[in-house]
């Protein structure tokens, strides 16, 4: 392989975020008529959807909590709805089930939705939550229920398929995308890139853009930025706080048909989240699991081969992470019995047609890394004058427009949806609101 001595723009990454960002930058350069797709590069130190955007369970939503974030939502959204085959894209919905503790703020989501003009449904109280349920899914038996919110658009996408249709669409437009190129490290010149260094040899550049997922700490180090930052929270002074720590998501599959999940009238059902106070417990042994707040999502998946979901990730306590290898690779960060054991029971707690069904759980290693920033959300910030950091803290596999977004901001088009997810935000309190809900992405 040869590797190209010069870029003008080089994505690192051929994520999500990567893909997006370099098919936009060729189509807004051609639109421009100052460049095109040959003025982009993709180098991956593995290849197309090797890190969290391929082993995402692809939900696509807009329940945020965070007025800016359902903002930013609406516009991903748009363009999932604009190539729904490309990619792979399935459009049935999504909805938010959830107690009494979260019906307020749910209640406010649903409110700025229709503000923005985002079509859902809200139903409230625990009869006739019941009942709507019951419209959808005769064998409905969650209890505690008191709101849903139904967002009408939204759904899922599958996700290494998503990606490698992203990957044409760029190739398309004339990018090119080098797989099997590490980067390690970056050459400076009055402050600004000037090349990055890989393990083939250093590739000069004007702009770098960098869309690494879990593997954000790597490449923040390399740019010598701070490990740990101040942040004001709530009109209190943190100082220390770490920049990026990890949580493990927590996802598998029930091996069972996939049509087994459909509505009562047949069709393939909206994505399922509930979050739930009421006790939990094993449905094949009735021990308890949790008497605290807790929450799973689920979909029926042809690609994962039965109804696929997860459940609340949990922190990964340790200095020193090793996030390769990666997902289903990692011999430490894939599920195990007690996500299992919670995650069937709660199907069986919502929905009586999975009740003895945990036998028929796939085996099979599942979940993954993610990186965090100190508020859970997105960092969409220039660095070092010339390097566009896209860290979506994990949640942004539903984020497939953000990179159009950063394409105009580099071409000096400042995007209002991307303001308030700047890096200044930490130090100078300007945090997102903190939903009840029991996930950090909520
Ligand atoms: C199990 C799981 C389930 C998820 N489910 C959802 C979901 O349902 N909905 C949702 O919105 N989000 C979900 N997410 C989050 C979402 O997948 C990520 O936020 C998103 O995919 C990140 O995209 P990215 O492009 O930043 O990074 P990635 O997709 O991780 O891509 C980064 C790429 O960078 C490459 N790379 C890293 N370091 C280097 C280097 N030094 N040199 C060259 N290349 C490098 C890697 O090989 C990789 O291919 C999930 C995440 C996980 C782990």
């Amino acid at each position: 392989m040869s590797v190209p001595s010069h870029a003008k723009f080089l994505i690192i990454g051929a994520g999500v975020h990567g893909l997006s960002t370099g098919y936009h930058l060729a189509r807004e350069l051609r639109a421009r008529g100052t460049g095109g797709g040959a003025d982009v590069l993709i180098v991956d130190k593995t290849g197309i959807a090797a890190g969290a955007s391929g082993i995402a369970c692809g939900v696509i939503r807009n329940n945020y909590f965070q007025p800016a974030m359902r903002e930013l939502m609406a516009h991903s959204v748009s363009m999932w709805e604009r190539n729904p085959e490309v990619l792979s894209y399935h459009p049935v919905g999504y909805m938010q089930i959830s107690p009494e503790v979260m019906h307020e703020g749910v209640a406010s989501i649903y409110e700025q939705q229709r503000a923005i003009g985002y079509t859902s449904e809200f139903i409230e109280g625990e009869a006739d939550c019941v009942a709507y349920m019951r419209g959808i899914f005769h064998d409905w038996q969650a209890r505690g229920i008191t709101s849903v919110l139904h967002e009408r658009k939204g759904g899922y996408a599958n996700n290494k398929t998503s990606m490698r249709g992203l990957a044409g669409r760029a190739r398309a437009e004339g990018v090119r995308i080098e797989t099997g190129i590490r980067v390690t490290g970056f050459r400076s010149s009055g402050g600004a890139i000037s090349a990055v260094e890989t393990d083939k040899g250093p590739i000069l550049t004007d702009y770098v853009v960098v869309g690494v997922g879990p593997w954000i700490g790597s490449i923040w180090a390399m740019l010598d930025l701070p490990p740990a930052i101040t942040a004001v929270r709530n009109g209190r002074t943190q100082h220390g706080v770490k920049m990026w720590r990890y949580l493990c998501l927590q996802e598998g599959t029930l091996g069972v048909d996939p049509n087994y999940q459909k509505t009562n009238d047949g069709r393939m059902p909206p994505v399922v989240h509930v979050d739930a106070d009421a006790p939990l417990y094993s449905d094949l042994d009735g021990s308890l699991i949790t008497d605290r707040l807790w929450g799973i999502y689920y979909k029926p998946d042809f690609l994962f081969n039965g109804v696929q979901g997860g459940a609340q990730p949990y922190a990964v306590d340790k200095e020193d992470v090793d996030i390769d290898p990666y997902g289903p690779e990692s011999p430490e960060f894939v599920v195990g019995e007690d996500f299992i054991r919670m995650w069937c029971s709660a199907l069986a707690f919502c929905q009586r047609r999975f009740e003895g069904k945990s036998p028929l759980y796939k085996r099979e290693p599942s979940g993954g890394l993610g990186a965090f920033t100190p508020d859970n959300f997105p960092v969409f910030d220039v660095f070092r004058q010339n390097c566009y950091i896209i860290a979506d803290s994990n949640h942004g596999y539903k984020m497939i427009g953000v990179g159009e977004l950063v394409a105009r901001e580099i071409l000096g088009e400042p995007s209002a949806l991307l303001r308030p997810f700047r890096f200044s935000r930490y130090a100078e309190g300007r945090l997102h609101p903190v939903s009840k809900s029991p996930f950090p992405w909520s």
